[in-house]
């Protein structure tokens, strides 16, 4: 994926997955309008709808619940 671009129309997010308190990536989903992944210690899934919250702030770490 190389380099990291400037906040507008990046792909993915970083997140924190409480369940296991270990932090990972999840990437846009074909449509553009979620981030779907999976934790990579126990594989559970997390979506976050694009625009909850996410796009447009400066935050780049999210909490998955
Ligand atoms: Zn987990």
């Amino acid at each position: 994926m190389g380099a990291e671009k400037p906040a507008q129309k990046r792909d993915h997010i970083g997140i924190h997955f409480t369940c296991c308190n270990v932090y990972g990536r999840i990437y846009k989903n074909a449509a553009g309008k979620a981030y779907v992944g999976w934790c990579p210690r126990c594989a559970r899934k997390i979506e976050l709808k694009v625009g909850q919250g996410g796009e447009g702030t400066d935050q780049r770490i999210f909490q998955a619940y």
